[in-house]
């Protein structure tokens, strides 16, 4: 903006992306076109104008410098002349009828010549977009799209932070602002110049790039089918797997979808770990938790209970369950995985394969808990304990026995369930449970349920403690 421009008159605002003008007047020209710079101003069309596009957009007119007490008519005349787009009022309050000078004629011509003929200022708004993974650069969606074998709107989701990634690639905008990221290239071109960097310089940064993307990245894109637990190493071949686009997938790992493909799917690195509320879910959803009125062993009264077997005789719901298990222990530098028969074994087994280690059971001869088979434990061999669901914890601490007696070292405890509501202990042994429950009891004179009528379901854990 010009020093002069600190004057009376009507000045012009051209939007270079679609030719819409607007005209205003002021006292002090430089002073209002600031003030629209700033995003303030009465007029509410050009004001979005400028926020969507951005300031250095538009091209500014001095349509003519005039005494203060002119403004009014000619700002009229101007509107009603040239019919701006982004003005809704006349403009005004003064008599209609004063006609340019020549030189304004001039000044109008040529802006309307630039307007539609300025086509490089027009490639420039279109924001450059950068693939961040492989630092190629797209001058459009579109083309970045095509290369990314996904759709235009998945591209925008990602530049827009609604998912990490589109086509398994992450996606920027280059430098927004487009105007002076150009004239810096240019300058920075000239202070380069005399100053090329070698190959190797230039392979080193490649290289470097490159590098990092490896490591942080690879790790987090590998992508698990909650359903089968199969993992895949992109989320590109996962999509292949069940025939839908990497797109599609992106939005369920992202949770805006809920399945893709008739599956659940998750980054491999979330699928492992489990809430308390996942896992509770599950067991009400595969019927191993069940509510209504419930006599256990003991007599008690019970609004819950626990039947196990309808999740473990589920060996997709058993595994997940056990890969949750053996996420938190997978530091632990376990070697074997003990479990008391019957739904211990299976526990352990899935446990042991997640792992990576070794699965045996214990069983009761004569009632007494041991080691048959065969099954034996090194000096000191790094143990987990794992059982289904732990009331009491009786055959828990049995198990810790036999572990002790074969020379074992019992690093921990893991339980599906501990409805203990934490009066189960087991010495120095640190326990875990995926889902902790308290499970409320009553006797039966003093249960409510019985009380409203609710029949009776007898129900209890053969020989558990
Ligand atoms: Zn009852």
């Amino acid at each position: 903006m010009d020093e002069s421009w600190e004057a009376s008159g009507i000045y012009m605002l051209v939007c270079r992306v679609n030719g819409k003008r607007y005209i205003g007047q002021s006292k002090n020209i430089r002073r209002r076109l600031n003030e629209h710079r700033r995003g303030k101003g009465f007029a509410p069309l050009i004001c979005k104008a400028i926020a969507k596009y951005g300031w250095d957009a538009f091209d500014k007119i001095v349509l003519e410098f005039c005494p203060v007490e002119e403004l009014d008519k000619k700002e009229i005349y101007y509107i009603a002349e040239l019919k701006p787009e982004y003005n809704l009022a006349e403009g005004g309050g003064g008599s209609k009828g004063c006609k340019p000078s020549p030189e304004t004629i001039e000044i109008l011509r040529q802006a309307a010549k630039k307007q539609w003929s300025d086509e490089e200022n027009l490639k420039l708004l279109k924001k450059p977009i950068l693939c961040i993974d492989t630092g190629e650069i797209f001058d459009s969606v579109n083309s970045a799209a095509a290369k990314a074998g996904v759709s235009r709107n998945c591209v925008s989701m990602a530049l827009n932070g609604k998912v990490k990634t589109a086509g398994g690639y992450r996606w920027a905008y280059l430098n927004p602002e487009d105007k002076t990221s150009e004239e810096r290239r240019k300058n920075l071109g000239k202070a380069n110049r005399g100053r090329k960097q070698s190959a190797e310089q230039i392979e080193k940064r490649v290289a470097h790039f490159k590098g990092q993307k490896r490591e942080n990245y690879n790790s987090y894109k590998k992508v698990v089918c909650v359903e089968t637990g199969r993992i895949f190493d992109s989320v590109k071949i996962a999509a292949e797997s069940v025939g839908i686009t990497p797109c599609f997938l992106s939005k369920v790992l992202h949770g805006i979808k809920k399945t893709a493909g008739g599956f659940h799917w998750k980054f491999a690195k979330e699928v492992f770990y489990m809430t308390e509320h996942e896992v509770y879910d599950l067991l009400v959803e595969t019927g191993a938790i069940m509510t209504a009125h419930f006599q256990l062993t003991s007599g008690l009264h019970s609004p819950h209970y626990v039947e196990k077997f309808r999740v473990l005789e589920r060996p997709i719901y058993t595994a997940r369950l056990c890969r949750a298990i053996a996420e938190h222990f997978k530091d632990a530098q376990i070697e074997t995985v003990v479990g008391p028969a019957t739904g211990g074994i299976i526990l352990a087994h899935e446990t042991a394969l997640a792992l990576g280690t070794r699965a045996i059971f214990t069983e009761r001869v004569d009632g007494k808990m041991t080691f048959r088979r065969g099954f034996t434990l090194h000096e000191g061999e790094r143990v987990l304990i794992v059982e289904d669901v732990v009331t009491t914890g009786g055959s828990v601490r049995e198990v810790i026995d036999v572990v002790k007696q074969f020379g074992g070292l019992p690093v921990a405890i893991a339980m599906l369930v501990d409805r203990s509501g934490g009066k189960a202990s087991f010495g120095d042994v640190p326990a875990f449970a995926l889902l902790h429950m308290d499970v409320e009891t009553y006797e039966p004179e003093n249960c409510p349920l019985c009380k409203d009528g609710v029949p009776l379901t007898k129900r209890g854990s053969t020989g558990k403690k």
